[in-house]
């Protein structure tokens, strides 16, 4: 476990990671301040593209955690960035929430949320505001064909207090089906949301380290961007799950406070 001790760039899953609903961890917050003194960074990376920062930094901080808009990455900002690596320019018919429609124009990114005859691509996102006519300008779009489709997250569904409605990846299959055309996703378990964070704040793949609760998005994300991992045992994961897996975690933890004694 030497090696954590060098470690400076925490990408942190959020919900069974540092907290369970609305229960803090033991040791989230020793963890954070560790990190903080040892002159390293923070993020909290998450696929949800519907919420804005605004509403985890309010949770974050009831919570008595020290963050700032700075400290997240939601798969919205890696889209952003993709588009902006990828196809600077462009125009982009885009579906999403206003808050994701705002946060794309805020960044310069050419979108429009009607069909026009030079519009290079599609992007999609989770959507608690779709209608038919989103629906219909896609088909219609995929169908005549663009030269690139892109959506935020692979996720089929988003956790409710009720139970489960459909995520931005049941979002993609309904229109899969219609049209046979199927997005490139950028939320974990793909390693851009990773990628772009080493990228922007200047760490290396050797300094940063991915922790999370599930293994077939945080542990797989971590994995296909070449990074360690660890897979703590205090969220939906089990055992099980990192024996019955390709990618694997790198260290396997009881929790938070396991890992704060580790780096
Ligand atoms: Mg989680």
């Amino acid at each position: 476990m030497s090696n954590l001790k060098n470690k400076r760039l925490f990408l942190l899953d959020m919900d069974g990671t540092i907290y369970l609903d609305n229960d803090l961890f033991d040791g989230t917050l020793d963890f954070l301040d560790k990190v903080r003194e040892k002159g390293g960074k923070y993020l909290f990376v998450t696929n949800n593209s519907s919420k804005s920062v605004d509403a985890y930094v309010n949770k974050l901080n009831k919570l008595g955690i020290k963050a700032d808009e700075s400290n997240f990455l939601t798969s919205t900002d890696a889209t952003i960035l993709y588009l902006e690596a990828n196809y600077p320019g462009k125009k982009f018919y885009a579906m999403g929430t206003e808050s994701f429609i705002k946060q794309l124009s805020d960044a310069k990114i050419n979108i429009v949320t009607d069909v026009e005859d030079d519009i290079f691509g599609i992007v999609i996102s989770n959507d608690n505001e779709l209608t038919f006519k989103k629906l219909d300008d896609i088909c219609k779009l995929l169908t005549k064909g663009v030269s690139a489709y892109i959506a935020t997250n692979p996720d089929w569904v988003c956790p409710t207090s009720f139970g489960y409605v459909p995520d931005c990846g049941s979002f993609a299959w309904m229109i899969e089906k219609a049209t046979g055309k199927a997005p490139h996703f950028i939320g974990k378990p793909r390693p851009e949301m990773l990628t772009l964070a080493m990228e922007k704040y200047g760490y290396s793949k050797e300094e940063s380290l991915m922790v999370g609760d599930r293994v077939y998005t945080d542990i797989a994300a971590g994995y296909n961007a070449g990074i360690d991992t660890v897979f703590v045992l205090s969220g939906e994961g089990t055992m099980e799950d990192a024996e019955n897996t390709d990618t694997k975690p790198t260290y396997i933890m009881k929790n938070i406070r396991e890992l704060y004694n580790n780096i």
